[in-house]
C-alpha cells in the first residue's frame, strides 16, 4: 500500500507563534527562579535571604534543583546523601534556615517543595526558608538561629547535634533517618 499522496496544502503549523503570555506557564514547570524567587541583598555575611515570588499550596513543587555539582562540605552546601554535598550553584542558595521552614528540600528527587505543614500554603513575599538539619548531618558552623518562631530550637547543628525526639516533628531526608538509627538517636 502507497501512503496517502501528499497534499500540495501546508497545514497550518500545530503551534504558531502567538500572542500568548509565556509567564502564564506556572514557573515551577520550567523552573525560572528569577520567577519563582527574590533574593533580597544584605551586607554582611550569611544575612542574604530568599522571598517568594509565587502562592504555592501545602506540598507543591516549588523548584527542581537543576544544576548542582559536588563539593566539599562548606556553608553554601546541601547534603545529598550520605556521601554526597553538592553545591548548589543558584539561588535556591538564598533559602536559609527557619526551626518553622517553609520548604523541604527532598534530596532524593532533587526538589524543593512547600512544607506540607505550612498552614494556608505558601504566600507571596513570605520568606523562603528550609530546616538545615533536614539535609545536614553535621555541620562545620554550628550557629545561633534567629529566626523567631515561637518553636525556634536556638543552636542549630547538623541532625547529629540536635535532639533526635525533636528532629521527629521534621521531615527529614532519608540519609538522615537513615544515620540517627544507626547512631542510636531514633
Ligand atoms: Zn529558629
Amino acid at each position: 500500500m502507497s501512503p496517502p499522496s501528499a497534499t500540495t496544502e501546508t497545514a497550518p503549523p500545530a503551534n504558531p507563534p502567538s500572542k500568548q503570555d509565556p509567564s502564564k506557564i506556572p514557573a515551577w514547570v520550567q523552573p525560572d527562579l528569577t520567577r519563582l524567587l527574590r533574593v533580597n541583598h544584605v551586607p554582611g555575611s550569611y544575612t542574604s535571604y530568599a522571598t517568594s515570588l509565587v502562592a504555592l499550596p501545602a506540598g507543591a513543587v516549588f523548584a527542581r534543583i537543576t544544576s548542582p555539582t559536588p563539593a566539599s562540605p562548606a556553608y553554601s552546601t546541601v547534603q545529598a546523601s550520605r556521601d554526597l554535598h553538592i553545591e548548589l550553584n543558584s539561588d535556591l542558595l538564598y533559602i536559609n534556615h527557619s526551626c518553622r521552614p517553609s520548604l523541604v528540600f527532598d534530596m532524593e528527587k532533587w526538589e524543593v517543595r512547600v512544607s506540607e505543614d505550612l498552614e494556608g500554603g505558601l504566600k507571596v513575599g513570605d520568606l523562603l526558608t528550609f530546616f538545615y538539619p533536614s539535609t545536614e548531618w553535621a555541620m562545620a558552623q554550628k550557629f545561633e538561629c534567629t529566626c523567631e518562631e515561637k518553636t525556634c530550637l536556638g543552636w542549630i547543628g547538623g541532625a547529629k547535634e540536635m535532639d533526635g525526639a525533636v528532629l521527629k516533628g521534621y521531615r527529614l531526608n532519608s540519609h538522615i533517618e537513615a544515620l540517627l538509627r544507626e547512631e542510636g538517636k531514633w
